[in-house]
């Protein structure tokens, strides 16, 4: 599933192919992704200049002069540049023309994603009751301390929830904690202040390098196979259940934290 690296990614792969450049048409093959397309995207976006592309979240917003178009990868998409014409295979569900000759290619298998137009886009539904950016100033280790007071639900999934700060995706939680050496399961009311500040940075840390990662795939966005570099930071714990700790060779343990699997050092992490 695409984290917020690898849509932070997919927003740098495809802004300067889009960013000045002039809608010609909206080309929709299959309107049922999680939401249907609104049917009149192409009257809306044709002719109207893309000015930026941002991210918000997960969430990718492709203002133009008059309104946006905010997309959202759900669990299979991914977005690229092709030539405008290329034949589409299965899954490509949506081109969007642009008058240099390259099309914006939306593909999306299992159709968990979504592209949605609006006028005011932070204050879409989706939108409008999400936390701080992660890698901004207003999410720190104060933030994480302050909400978690009195709050007996386990730290992971405390860490992952979009009213907290948004992108801390199932992944980036479990390495997160493990390199700030925070046992997944215990009660975020119970953590100090010292170790959610510690918490803080490695969450930034973590993902700051995931999205560098990301920078050496920038290429394959035109022409290539839109595919952002996932999986390719090194993992310590995510998806090692069983195995052993790389640090300090205890086997790792595994269990269920709000139906996602959480493996955790019982040495390192406490
Ligand atoms: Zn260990």
């Amino acid at each position: 599933m695409p984290e917020l690296p690898e849509v932070e990614t997919t927003r740098r792969g495809i802004a300067p192919h889009l960013e000045g450049q002039r809608v010609s048409r909206v080309i929709v093959r299959d309107r049922r992704l999680r939401w249907p397309i609104p049917e009149d995207l192409d009257v809306r976006l044709s002719g109207q200049r893309i000015v930026q592309v941002e991210r918000r979240a997960k969430y990718l917003l492709i203002n133009a002069e008059v309104g946006t178009l905010i997309s959202h990868l759900g669990m299979s998409g991914n977005l690229r540049l092709v030539e405008v014409g290329m034949p589409a295979a299965r899954h490509e569900h949506v081109d969007i023309e642009l008058e240099s000759g390259l099309a914006l290619r939306y593909t999306d298998p299992r159709r968990f994603g979504a592209m949605l137009w609006s006028l005011d886009p932070l204050n879409h539904e989706l939108l409008v009751r999400l936390g701080p950016e992660p890698l901004t100033d207003l999410f720190d280790g104060e933030r994480l301390f302050q909400l978690s007071r009195g709050r007996s639900m386990a730290v992971k999934p405390f860490i992952m929830d979009n009213a907290v700060v948004v992108g801390v995706g199932n992944i980036y939680a479990t390495e997160a904690l493990f390199a700030a050496g925070v046992d997944p399961r215990r009660a975020a009311g119970g953590i100090s202040r010292a170790r959610y500040l510690k918490l803080a940075i490695e969450i930034k840390r973590i993902l700051t390098h995931a999205i560098e990662r990301g920078g050496t795939t920038l290429r394959d966005f035109i022409g290539g196979d839109g595919q952002p570099g996932y999986f390719q930071q090194e993992l310590f714990v995510y998806g090692r259940g069983g195995a052993l700790c790389k640090v300090c060779g205890t086997g790792l343990r595994e269990i269920r934290l709000v139906q996602r699997a959480s493996v955790w050092c019982p040495r390192c992490q406490s």
